[in-house]
């Protein structure tokens, strides 16, 4: 090669890195979702991806995000961190105790979080999510208090913030553990927000107003399978922040969807994966508002740790996962209620049980010649038959539910909660769980755990600046990542 060609080709070279630096490593983007999946590990997307295939609605839509990581997720004093350590190590960078929020480990110190850098830069600011407004995942971007259980001081941080836009569930004791303090809502509107409370107030509502939208009255949203028709939808706050968030100087909007982990608490995969679905769903709305802005626009959709170790049997899962739980017509919490009003009846027998659970959650008692039956017909490949074979109970089956169902026909406080009573059911209905748990086994899914786990969990990102998303790095590395694609100004 002549000295010409030698010193083109570095010209060439210097060129290519010099626009690598201006355009690829120096992305910036004006609006910026962070999307939250609650107790979201590798298993609950995977669970979730092939029911959707497999209801015919087409993979998830955060799986088909362009650039993929992992974070790892301890807290600054656990193995296995809570929520409010896992939020807070998300939106300000650091690690502190479980339990702490928004503050280092000792509770004195506040710590700045990503969405006050984007209101301190003018951009606007919204917090979605499907759980409680002042629930220790949102309170993580603008709160700081040595205590998540703070609630009513979280609450008036909230109404501090000046951020634009809450939506969810509600404002969890919002006049103080005995009631006695100035209601939360009265303290926003003296802010100058709006407390709307219906679904026609929040679509009548202009982008310039200060928005409080509560769906429920201080709790959560309903877990998506038990949600009514004509209740807002995670997706529907979402779409909504993203029409009243819109400006020229940009915004950041937080969306969590919250129930995914109380659902995963139960070990309940039904209510899990639907309420992962809910979550994609909020996911494409940004991803509708992306398409117009591409190169504006950051998507980036995490998890802030694993919750009951979840695990997903592929072979089986594939073939089982979507008859067995698409079985299942409500939450194991929506059927507590239920258990409850049985309880208070009279004839409590398993045999008047068992009507219930089927309707529930599809678990059929069948006799042995029965099961023989089906086993013929569906190994001649009667679809019908291998449904119905999949959630025919065998007898061990039926001896777990009928011990479970001896615990839960006790009034809770006579129950003898040792060591292998919390082992099988941990602080939830006996009945209830053990259903749910033959229902996923059936499923192709199994828990490992009533709590979190320490697992690493998955990220997914695209637009501007997600390349700096990939890759294997600790919870603590994701806000720096999303400063320094939000730039200074
Ligand atoms: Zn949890």
């Amino acid at each position: 090669m002549n000295r010409f060609l030698r010193t083109i080709g570095l010209i060439l070279l210097f060129l290519l890195l010099f626009a690598a630096a201006a355009f690829g490593g120096e992305e910036r983007a004006k609006y910026v979702f962070l999307f939250i999946g609650d107790g979201m590990g590798e298993a609950q997307v995977e669970a979730a991806e092939l029911y959707s295939v497999a209801s015919e609605n087409g993979p998830l839509a955060l799986r088909g995000l362009a650039v993929r990581g992992k974070i790892s997720t301890r807290s600054a004093n656990a193995a296995v961190t809570d929520s409010a350590a896992a939020g807070t190590a998300l939106a300000t960078g650091f690690k502190t105790n479980n339990g702490v929020l928004g503050m280092d480990p000792s509770g004195m110190k506040k710590l700045p979080t990503v969405a006050e850098v984007a209101r301190d830069r003018g951009m606007k600011v919204g917090v979605v999510t499907s759980v409680f407004l002042n629930d220790a995942t949102p309170a993580a971007f603008y709160a700081a208090r040595p205590s998540r259980t703070d609630f009513y001081e979280i609450g008036v941080q909230m109404v501090e913030s000046g951020f634009d836009y809450f939506a969810g569930g509600g404002v969890n004791r919002r006049a103080g553990r005995k009631g006695d303090l100035k209601d939360v809502y009265d303290l926003a509107r003296e802010k100058g927000y709006r407390v709307l409370r219906t679904r026609a107030e929040l679509a009548a509502a202009r982008p310039g107003t200060k928005i409080i939208a509560a769906a429920s009255v201080g709790g959560a949203l309903p877990y998506e399978t038990d949600r009514p028709a004509g209740s807002p939808s995670l997706a529907e706050f979402t779409k909504r922040g993203i029409e009243l968030l819109d400006n020229p100087n940009g915004f950041f909007m937080m969306v969590e969807g919250g129930r995914i982990d109380w659902a995963c608490h139960r070990n309940d995969a039904a209510a899990a994966v639907r309420d992962v679905l809910a979550f994609d769903e909020a996911v494409k709305e940004a991803l509708i508002f992306a398409r117009a802005r591409p190169n504006d626009t950051l998507i980036v959709v995490l998890a802030d740790h694993e919750t009951g170790g979840m695990r997903v049997d592929a072979e089986r899962a594939a073939a089982n996962l979507f008859p067995a739980l698409s079985a299942q017509r409500e939450s194991s919490e929506s059927f507590d209620e239920k258990l409850e009003r049985f309880r208070k009846g009279t004839a409590r027998t398993f045999e008047r049980m068992a009507p219930l659970l089927a309707e529930s959650f599809g678990l059929h008692a069948t006799s042995s010649a029965g099961r023989a039956a089906l086993d013929a017909r569906a190994k001649k490949g009667d679809g019908a038959a291998r449904t119905a074979l999949l959630s025919a109970l065998s007898g061990e089956e039926l001896d777990e539910l009928r011990t479970a169902f001896a615990q839960s026909m006790r009034a809770k406080e006579q129950r003898k909660k040792d060591r292998d009573y919390l082992r099988r059911y941990g602080p939830y209905e006996p009945l209830s769980v053990t259903a749910t748990r033959i229902l996923n086994r059936k499923a192709g899914v199994e828990w490992s755990s009533f709590a979190h786990t320490g697992a690493d969990v998955p990220v997914f990102a695209q637009g501007a600046g997600a390349a700096r998303f990939a890759g294997e790095y600790d919870n603590t590395n994701v806000a720096e990542k999303i400063l320094s694609v939000l730039g200074k100004r």
